[in-house]
């Protein structure tokens, strides 16, 4: 662990810059671009950070499936249905844009007005292009889905993994708190293997194996008398 030169915080010994008060805590004076490079490098750390790593695996400890919760997420053809419309609604619009930038600049009028609707076309475009980009994840997310039972997708960052058991898609979702610090938790998915991440320090951690998960979403979802499968209803999108 390093010490912070100007807030005395511990924090990680491959860090350049302080995460909790950005201070540069470099062994020599930096150039310009060695700092934007240590930044990058930085940035680069605390992602792998924020996703399970062989590190966190090796120390998880054994989770309880009981603290697995489901909820219903949406029929699994609506929901391919309408990630189909959305996916097409941007591509729409994004031609639609160019459309309208291409008949701006080819008619003969105030060239700052030209200017200005070429910009707003070429904005929209691009944010439509990362709309789209998701949008196809999700579309082909979910076709996979169709050929697998209980396989668990990643498809939103803010959502749990999703799966799909007969005509229905379902998010897998977690209320227990850690067993350690007894905070909030939340799941994490690397490869087939379901992670309970502590919300406060990564270090507690319980894996679920997927045999497991799978057999109790199965009995589960096979009894549904005494399993209560909470409807998220229209907040749903696909
Ligand atoms: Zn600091
Ligand atoms: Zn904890």
């Amino acid at each position: 662990m390093k010490i912070c030169k100007k807030c005395q915080k511990e924090f990680d010994d491959n860090l350049t810059f302080c995460p909790f008060c950005n201070a540069e805590n470099a062994d020599k004076k930096l150039t310009y671009f060695e700092r934007k490079q240590a930044r990058d490098k930085d940035t680069q750390i605390i992602l792998d950070k924020a996703s399970i790593q062989n590190c966190d695996e090796e120390v998880a400890k054994e989770g309880s499936v009981a603290s697995l919760d489901v909820l219903h997420v949406q029929n699994y053809k609506k929901a391919k249905l309408f990630s189909l419309i959305r996916l097409s609604a941007s591509l729409l619009f994004a031609i639609a844009c160019l459309v309208a930038a291409w008949i701006a600049s080819s008619k003969d009028i105030n060239a700052n007005l030209k200017l200005a609707v070429i910009l707003v076309a070429f904005l929209a475009i691009a944010v439509c292009a990362s709309i789209l980009i998701s949008d196809i994840f999700a579309f082909l997310s979910l076709r996979k889905m169709s050929a697998e039972d209980f396989s668990l997708r990643k498809i939103y960052y803010s959502r749990g993994p999703l799966f799909r058991s007969k005509d229905d898609i379902y998010e897998i979702i977690t209320n227990s708190e850690c067993d350690e610090c007894k905070s909030k938790m939340h799941l994490e998915l690397k490869d087939d293997t379901l992670f309970l991440v502590c919300n406060v320090n990564r270090s507690h951690i319980y894996k679920i194996e997927k045999d497991a998960y799978v057999a109790y979403l199965k009995d589960k979802l096979s009894k549904k008398d005494n399993w209560v499968i909470i409807s998220r209803g229209e907040k749903w999108n696909f």
